[in-house]
């Protein structure tokens, strides 16, 4: 039998998921033009950084900015540093953030931003003049009302000191400190964000336990735990959900994957990784194969590294309660429908991983008052905005799921050709949800319909 192909492009994954969501959207249905229009891009921007390298070379490096959305406000997203970055993979993380945004009720739009490159390969120095030349090459494409870059991939609380250095000598005189967020607390950082992504991620996880949706799981005690990627949200991931009583019990990152049935000490498994580099030849733990953590068995399966990892190749091997997804983009379209399939919850990324962002809006709050807050009030406030959001997608859900005849009705009524549509998950559900949200914004701006 021939393997059952899947487009992995993550542009064309961000379109499937938002067309699967546009047949449970009232307005919508009848007006596919703002339909079309609120899914492209509002800005694209492409640089190319001429950087010397430390051996004298010039190196030409390849830089995008994404605004896919100002409806709701400035966008909002952060930069990566990562070889495979490309024009498609940052527009669909632009698309992605306008939807969490929306979903979590803050008052951004969504944006993204990436330059290809390794940074294994790059020195301290070599890092800092791609990223002051990038925001110079930028220009007034971001600013702290416009577009508000922050940490993702490969990028972090330095590399958002070193955006914010070079913006603020190209404006002097100006409150600039919003222009970035994730920057070190005493460049006017908040509290709390350097977890906020895993936090919330944690909170999202602990609510749906506590409403009893998780088929076969109720607690977090002794619940178990696999993660993908040991970055900023897996190893934050892996503190949070081991302080409240689960059992990490395997951890990969880009040199390979470590598994202990009985579970890892995370503190000292973190400590081997900043050693040494990964979590590889951490001692007395079994060595995972590429590829294997993903189907280790366990309660809650954390993919927190990078895009289609769960495919309609392994899909059907997964064997977990919940998938948290962590990082953006983790869950292909087919893979989302096998795991629905199986009974397992996928908690969709735009809900999952959007408390980096909560907290983000926190420190452009704090920043545009000269204010700061302290870390308990912060956790307090995002750990509300988390509850909000997760509570509106287990309700939409249900709702959905109780009307889908009617909306069948109508949509077979529109596109008669079209599949039935099927029993909507909580990516859906979330879409729904938060494209609502931007469509509502346009109707009160008189924009829309
Ligand atoms: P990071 O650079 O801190 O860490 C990335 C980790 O992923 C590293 O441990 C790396 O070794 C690992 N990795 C990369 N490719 C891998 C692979 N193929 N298999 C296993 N591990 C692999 O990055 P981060 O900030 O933790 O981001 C991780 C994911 O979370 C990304 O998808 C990012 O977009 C998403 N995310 C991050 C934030 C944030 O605030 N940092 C917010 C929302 C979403």
């Amino acid at each position: 039998m021939e393997a059952q192909t899947e487009d992995l492009n993550p542009a064309h994954v961000a379109r499937l998921q938002y067309d699967t969501a546009l047949p449970f959207l009232g307005g919508f249905k009848e007006s596919p033009g703002m339909a079309e229009w609120l899914f492209q891009p509002e800005r694209v921007t492409k640089v190319t950084l001429p950087v010397r390298m430390d051996d004298g070379r010039v190196e030409v490096f390849h830089g995008y900015r994404v605004l896919h959305s100002s409806v709701r406000g400035p966008g909002k997203g952060g930069i990566r540093f990562f070889p495979e970055v490309d024009e498609d993979e940052v527009i669909a993380l632009a698309t992605w953030m306008t939807w969490k945004c929306a979903l979590v009720d803050i008052p951004f739009g969504g944006a993204k931003g990436g330059v290809k490159c390794d940074t294994r390969l790059l020195s301290r120095r070599e890092k800092a003049a791609i990223t002051r030349r990038f925001t110079t090459e930028l220009g007034e494409n971001i600013g702290p009302h416009t577009d508000i870059p922050a940490p993702d991939m490969y990028t972090d609380a330095q590399t958002m000191a070193w955006i914010y250095d070079t913006y603020t000598m190209l404006h002097p005189g100006e409150n600039t400190t919003p222009i970035v967020t994730g920057k070190p607390i005493d460049l006017g950082g908040s509290p709390g964000r350097e977890t906020a992504t895993a936090r919330g991620g944690f909170f999202v996880a602990r609510r749906l336990l506590e409403l009893e949706v998780i088929p076969d799981m109720t607690t977090l005690e002794d619940a178990t735990v696999a993660i993908q990627g040991f970055g900023n949200a897996g190893v934050n991931a892996a503190h949070f959900f081991s302080g409240a009583g689960a059992t990490v019990i395997a951890v990969s990152d880009r040199g390979g994957g470590i598994l202990a049935p009985e579970g890892l000490n995370v503190a000292e498994v973190a400590h081997h990784k900043r050693d040494t580099g990964s979590v590889v030849d951490f001692p007395g733990v079994k060595t995972l194969e590429p590829g294997e953590l993903l189907e280790t068995q366990c309660d809650i399966l954390v993919p927190a590294a990078v895009e289609n990892e769960i495919t309609l190749e392994n899909a059907d091997r997964i064997d977990a309660h919940m998938v948290l997804e962590l990082a953006n983009g983790p869950t292909t379209p087919g893979a989302d429908r096998i795991l629905f399939e199986k009974g397992i919850t996928v908690v969709p990324d735009i809900l999952a991983n959007a408390g980096g962002v909560v907290v983000s809006y926190f420190e452009w709050t704090q920043n545009l008052q000269n204010r700061q807050w302290n870390e308990h009030e912060v956790d307090e406030r995002l750990e509300e905005k988390i509850v909000r959001a997760t509570d509106a997608v287990v309700t939409k859900r249900a709702a959905l799921s109780g009307s889908l005849d009617r909306h069948q009705e109508e949509w077979a009524e529109l596109e008669p050709d079209a599949p039935p549509l099927l029993e909507p998950d909580y990516r859906t559900a979330a879409y729904v949800v938060a494209v609502g949200r931007v469509a509502n914004t346009l109707n009160d701006r008189g924009i829309f319909p």
